[in-house]
């Protein structure tokens, strides 16, 4: 499948990996948008939040758990933001499922910008 972030799981591209498990990997963003920016996904090929199906459920309340680790073991000591982009017009640029952790500064709210979607 022609998927980066598949082919991160299978080693076929490198990644700064911060965690691994047999479900789950996180690794720092390529392009990181602040000081502290890491990714995590399922090893498991699915789309988006959209896409999740029932017996998905199980995956997410892991990686939940694990990014709750990961922020700790970064030192997000002052907040941090978990976001995933669903949609092209909401900025998904990696159909593969996977939530940003953005911390290390303030964060402005509302987020993003117009962009030409919308
Ligand atoms: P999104 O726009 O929400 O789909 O986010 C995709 C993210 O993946 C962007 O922040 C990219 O910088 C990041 N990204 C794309 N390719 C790689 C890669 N090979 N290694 C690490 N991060 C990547
Ligand atoms: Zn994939």
């Amino acid at each position: 499948m022609d998927c980066v972030f598949c082919k991160i799981v299978e080693k076929q591209i490198s990644s700064d990996n911060i965690y691994e498990d047999d479900e789950i990997l996180s690794f720092k963003d390529s392009n990181p948008q602040a000081p502290i920016h890491a990714l995590v996904i399922p090893k498991k090929h699915i789309v988006s939040v959209d896409k999740l199906r029932e017996n998905e459920e199980k995956i997410i309340g892991h990686m939940f758990l694990k990014i709750k680790d990961i922020a700790k073991k970064l030192n997000c000591r002052n907040g941090y933001r978990i976001v995933s982009n669903c949609g092209k017009g909401a900025g998904q640029a990696v159909f593969h499922l996977h939530f940003h952790l953005l911390g290390g500064r303030a964060l402005a709210w509302p987020p993003g910008l117009k962009n030409d979607l919308f």
